[in-house]
């Protein structure tokens, strides 16, 4: 793979926005991607494996739980330097970033917002030094985008509940230490249980053969009566709501993340055109390149001005999850248009591990499908402006 030469684009000096704080936080992330990702990450993609070498280093940027407080080991960090560290990380590569999202946002979340204090205490501090890796068990084989009529089920058996069911497209499921899994009770009530691995009948089958984030381990979580300790349910929050609360905070950081996707791809378009003679000039002095730089420089700064927005509104605890599936929808679609362009300026350079387009390109095809689809999210806008939900 060619060397990391990553220039951030800041069109509009967004730069001028952030505190000190935000951008030391976010130059670490870069610096960091730079020195121990970007020279590792497409051999473990064409390997298709997750570089478990990097779990320390992502820790020390703070990217497991950015925003939860020091006391149990988060960074105690702001939602915007939340953001800016998942854009840093996935202008590495989304499946790194998916392993940081599901940590920070489908796991210590969950933990820390709805769990009790002996559950953080427990849990958190591990989490967040990545001595323990979790995942996040909400899509069953037969329900995706509809989690509310999953079947995993748990039965209150007196001193112990008994878990069955199966999830499915599960990421860092294969190592993961525990698993936060949503299942419901004798009433149909959904509620989380951390269950963790070794407990007897829970099984986790890698899925294999993936075109897209393949640097991102995935696979299945099985429960074939589970017995899980009492201690372990999560008492904070129940319903559908609990684990969509989740997803909030991981959808957020995605709107991010995909930013950094998109800026990769961008500037190394940019650099290619520039570099590139064709009919005795640079590509990049023809009409038709500069029109798809012209049209990338502008669709990411859009998309860097609405995710700094949310994030103030995150901050102020105002966003709501129509907002936050805008962001998600728009900046995704962005990337992944973006990588398809940038894909076509590198001619038949672009299909190859030497550069990053490709590999991007693939990923986002899972983002644009996990944490809510394209069309999913459309619907939520959908109905928070009509007030008619057209999708259930
Ligand atoms: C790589 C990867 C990692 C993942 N990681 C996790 C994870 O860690 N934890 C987890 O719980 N899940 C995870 N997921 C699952 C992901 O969230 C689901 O794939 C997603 O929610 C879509 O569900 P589905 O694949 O079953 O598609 P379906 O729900 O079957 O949708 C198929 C198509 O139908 C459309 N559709 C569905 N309903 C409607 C409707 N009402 N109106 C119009 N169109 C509709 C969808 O938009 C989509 O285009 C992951 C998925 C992938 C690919």
């Amino acid at each position: 793979m060619k060397p990391d030469l990553f220039e951030a684009p800041d069109y509009y000096n967004l730069d001028e926005l952030l505190s000190d704080e935000h951008k030391l936080v976010r130059d670490a992330a870069r610096q960091w991607v730079k020195r121990d990702v970007s020279p590792i990450i497409e051999s473990y993609a064409q390997k298709a494996e997750f570089p478990n070498e990097i779990i320390g280093g992502l820790a020390e940027i703070g990217a497991f739980g950015p925003y939860i407080p020091v006391e149990y080991g988060g960074a105690g960090l702001d939602q915007i330097s939340y953001g800016l560290i998942m854009q840093e990380i996935e202008r590495g590569d989304s499946g790194v970033r998916s392993t940081a999202s599901v940590q920070s946002s489908l796991v210590m979340y969950p933990i820390f917002a709805y769990g009790t204090e002996e559950q953080r205490k427990k849990y958190l501090p591990k989490l967040a030094t990545g001595e323990w890796m979790g995942c996040f068990g909400l899509t069953e084989p037969d329900h995706g985008s509809n989690p509310g009529g999953m079947v995993s089920n748990f039965k209150d058996k007196g001193d112990h509940y008994l878990l069955n069911g199966a999830k499915l497209w599960i990421s860092n499921s294969p190592f993961a230490d525990i698993a936060v899994v949503w299942a419901k009770n004798e009433e149909g009530r959904i509620h989380g249980l951390i269950v963790e691995r070794g407990m007897e009948g829970f099984s986790t089958p890698e899925t294999h053969n993936k075109w897209s984030l393949r640097a991102s381990a995935t696979g299945e979580l099985i429960f074939d009566n589970v017995k899980v300790p009492k201690e372990n349910l999560l008492p904070g929050k129940t319903g559908l709501g609990a684990p969509l609360g989740c997803l909030d905070s991981a959808r957020y950081g995605i709107s991010w993340g995909a930013i950094g996707a998109a800026m990769d791809c961008y500037d190394t378009a940019l650099r290619y055109a520039k570099e590139r003679i064709q009919f005795g000039k640079p590509i990049a002095a023809t009409q038709l390149q500069q029109k798809k730089l012209a049209e990338m420089i502008t669709e990411i700064t859009k998309a860097q001005l609405l995710a700094f927005r949310l994030g103030q509104l995150k901050n102020e605890g105002r966003a709501t999850t129509a907002q936050i599936s805008m962001a998600k929808r728009n900046n995704v679609d962005m990337a992944i248009n973006i990588a398809r362009e940038a894909r076509q300026v590198l001619g038949g350079m672009g299909i190859t591990g030497e550069y990053s387009i490709m590999r991007h390109m693939m990923n986002l095809e899972s983002v644009i499908t996990y944490e809510g689809t394209h069309d999913i999210h459309l619907l939520i806008t959908g109905a928070d402006i009509t007030g008619h939900s057209a999708f259930k």
